[in-house]
């Protein structure tokens, strides 16, 4: 059996929150329970939403929360040249092509293909780079979710008209580079995940397992996010955080509050159900702050 390597791929596009902690939990409880190493990857492409200074808040949250990666961190910035050589593999396949459609042109859903023509051509700098997808058949099985057969939304982009790299390529050849066997995240990522397969199929890379799990999200029953201002987590009060986590899980006989991180860390593993028990406060609607 292959060894198991998990990973947390927060983007440095703030201060982690609730969601994001409840997220790195998960995807680490999952890796330790399958006696697995757990890396952390910090997703800073876009250079105008990330910030050096939330890599840092990021990985000092991670470490007062007691999670401490099996290998030395990884960011994307690091791997610029690995996806240009993805990208020129994919283009030597007559897989891509340029497309100059400017968001406000395109109706909402998938791609309609108005740049398709130019498969097969010489890409344009200054365009955006689009994938065909046409004629792709994918069986992806999620190990917590009931799906099966989902397709990217259209020919997506890969690389941007601003000239960064898309999420979809770069976090499909992060996992390839990492050797990453489970990629544990949040149900909001399930339709990134066709999409990432579909590259990894084309470049020849043998995909992760998939495993999406319930998110908390907010009174409004939108996911927790950077995006949306969620409260910081408070990184000298661990057990707080984890305190609030356990609540939301309905979970009784825990550490308190003021436990360290390792007590709360060791109480979480000791927990060998822990996946049913996020399904079921889910269903009971209990994962909302
Ligand atoms: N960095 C992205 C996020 O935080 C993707 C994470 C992932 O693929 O797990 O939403």
């Amino acid at each position: 059996m292959a060894p198991y390597r998990g990973r947390f791929a927060p983007s440095a596009t703030g201060p982690l929150h609730l969601g994001s902690i409840f997220a790195a939990l998960v995807s680490y409880i999952h890796a330790k329970h399958h006696n697995g190493e757990w890396l952390i990857r910090i997703d800073d492409l876009d250079e105008k939403r990330c910030k050096a200074i939330y890599s840092d808040s990021i990985l000092k949250c991670l470490d007062a929360f007691g999670f401490k990666p099996s290998e030395a961190v990884r960011f994307q910035t690091e791997r610029i040249s690995d996806y240009a050589l993805a990208l020129k593999s994919l283009e030597s396949k007559s897989l891509l092509y340029s497309c100059d459609c400017t968001r406000k042109s395109l109706p909402r859903g998938p791609y309609p293909g108005m740049c398709r023509h130019r498969i097969g051509q010489a890409l344009i700098e200054g365009n955006a780079v689009r994938i065909d997808t046409n004629g792709i058949d994918l069986d992806i099985q999620d190990l917590f979710t009931p799906v099966r057969r989902m397709s990217p939304p259209g020919d997506f982009i890969i690389k941007r008209r601003d000239g960064l790299f898309a999420y979809q390529l770069a976090c499909a050849i992060d996992e390839h580079i990492d050797q990453i066997t489970h990629v544990i995240r949040g149900i909001d990522l399930l339709e990134s995940t066709p999409m990432q397969c579909f590259i990894s199929k084309l470049l020849g890379y043998q995909s992760p397992s998939y495993g999406h799990f319930p998110v908390l999200v907010g009174a409004d029953g939108a996911k927790l996010s950077k995006q949306t201002f969620a409260t910081p987590v408070d990184w000298d009060q661990p057990g707080h955080s984890f305190a609030t986590i356990a609540r939301l899980l309905l979970l009784n006989d825990t550490p308190s509050e003021i436990d360290s991180a390792e007590i709360w860390l060791d109480y979480f593993l000791s927990l060998d159900n822990f996946l049913s028990i996020i399904v079921k406060a889910s269903e009971a609607n209990t994962l909302s702050i």
